[in-house]
């Protein structure tokens, strides 16, 4: 924890609440990564892929944020692809 006069920084809480401070920026980066690397471990291996039990699949979401590669998620990546490149 880094204290910049009365508040306490470095924390993601405070980068939740707002502040974009170079210790709470720090500490989100810290957070996201933990956390996605947390999210990774928890994915298991079906048929072959690579697939996350909790997001809601079919989404880019799942795609990205979980790392899902379940059939559903990869074809909605696939999908926002082709969004973009039309
Ligand atoms: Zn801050
Ligand atoms: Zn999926």
């Amino acid at each position: 924890m880094t204290y910049l006069g009365e508040l306490e920084h470095g924390s993601d809480a405070e980068y939740g609440a707002g502040c974009r401070c170079e210790y709470c920026c720090q500490a989100h980066r810290v957070y996201n990564a933990e956390l996605r690397a947390k999210r990774m471990a928890e994915r298991v291996l079906v048929n072959g892929r690579l697939v996350h039990p909790k997001p809601k699949h079919g989404t880019t979401n799942g795609y990205f944020h979980y790392g899902c590669r379940c059939v559903d998620c990869t074809a909605a990546r696939t999908a926002a692809q082709k969004r973009v490149a039309a």
